[in-house]
C-alpha cells in the first residue's frame, strides 16, 4: 500500500475512534453507558442520523448546528476527532503495525478522554487513571521504554508507578500544608502513577518537565489574554497527558538529559 492510502486509512480509523471518545468524554462523568443509547442531540434529544455523525465532516456540513433544533454543536467534537485522527496516524507511522502500537494507542485514547474530562469537570475518573496504571503494568514486558528481561521491565514499571503515585502524594501533602490550599488533585496523583507505570522513573521526570513547561506557557497566554479562570485553577491532567503522549511516541527522548 502506498503512503497516501496508508495515511488516509490511519486517519479515518483515528477519526472514527475520536468520535467514540467524544461519547466517552460526555458520558463517563455523567455515569451514563457509553454504548447505549445511541448519540442524540443534548438539547432536542433527536437521534443523530448516521450521515450526520461522520467524524469532522458532519460538523462542517451541518455548519456546527443540530439539523433538527439548530442548537450549536460544541467545537469539542471535531477537535477531539481531528486530534485523535492526527495522533493515531503519527503513532502508526512511528511504530508500524505492532502489538505495542495498539497498546500505545489504547493509552493515547484514555489520555485524550482524561484530558477533555479534566478540562470540563476538573476531575479525572478513577476508572481511567487507575485503569491506566494496571494496563501499564500488564503490558510492561513489551514496552520499548524498558530494557532487560520481562522481570526487569516489570520492575521498572512497578517502581515508576509507586514513585509516581506515592511521590506525588507526598508532594501534594507537603505543598498543601505550605500554601494551605489543595495543591495537586487526587486525579493528578493517580495519573502520575500511570505515567510511572508506562514510562518509568526517568520518563516520569521527563513528562513532569514537559507538563510544567506547557502548563506555564498556557498559563502565560491565558494571563496575557486576561482569561485565567475565576478560581485561578487550571487542570493539570491535560499537561501531564501531553508529557506521557510524548514519552509513548519517543520512549528514548528525555528533556532532562539534553543538557548533559
Ligand atoms: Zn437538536
Amino acid at each position: 500500500m502506498d503512503f497516501f492510502s496508508m495515511f488516509i486509512l490511519f486517519f479515518v480509523f483515528g477519526a472514527v475512534i475520536g468520535s467514540f471518545l467524544n461519547v466517552c468524554v460526555y458520558r463517563i462523568p455523567e455515569k451514563i453507558s457509553i454504548v447505549w443509547p445511541p448519540s442524540h442531540c443534548p438539547k432536542c434529544n433527536s437521534k443523530i442520523k448516521w450521515y450526520d455523525n461522520i467524524p469532522i465532516l458532519s460538523y462542517i456540513i451541518l455548519g456546527a448546528k443540530c439539523r433538527n433544533c439548530k442548537e450549536k454543536i460544541s467545537l469539542q467534537y471535531p477537535a477531539v476527532e481531528f486530534l485523535t485522527a492526527a495522533l493515531t496516524t503519527l503513532f502508526f507511522f512511528n511504530f508500524g503495525l505492532t502489538t505495542w502500537t495498539f497498546c500505545a494507542l489504547f493509552c493515547l485514547y484514555v489520555l485524550i478522554v482524561i484530558s477533555f474530562i479534566d478540562l470540563k469537570t476538573y476531575t479525572i475518573p478513577d476508572i481511567l487513571s487507575i485503569g491506566l496504571i494496571f494496563f501499564g503494568l500488564a503490558v510492561s514486558f513489551i514496552n520499548p521504554a524498558f530494557t532487560g528481561d520481562w522481570l526487569a521491565k516489570f520492575t521498572s514499571s512497578i517502581t515508576g508507578a509507586s514513585i509516581g503515585f506515592f511521590g506525588s502524594w507526598g508532594l501534594a501533602i507537603f505543598c498543601s500544608a505550605l500554601i494551605k490550599k489543595d495543591a495537586l488533585g487526587g486525579g493528578d496523583i493517580k495519573l502520575m502513577g500511570a505515567i510511572g507505570a508506562l514510562s518509568g522513573c526517568w520518563g516520569m521526570a521527563n513528562a513532569l518537565m514537559i507538563a510544567s513547561i506547557f502548563g506555564l506557557i498556557c498559563f502565560g497566554i491565558l494571563a496575557a489574554l486576561k482569561k485565567t479562570p475565576e478560581n485561578g485553577a487550571i487542570p493539570f491532567g491535560p499537561f501531564l497527558s501531553v508529557g506521557l503522549i510524548i514519552n509513548l511516541l519517543y520512549p528514548h527522548f528525555n528533556l532532562l538529559l539534553l543538557g548533559v
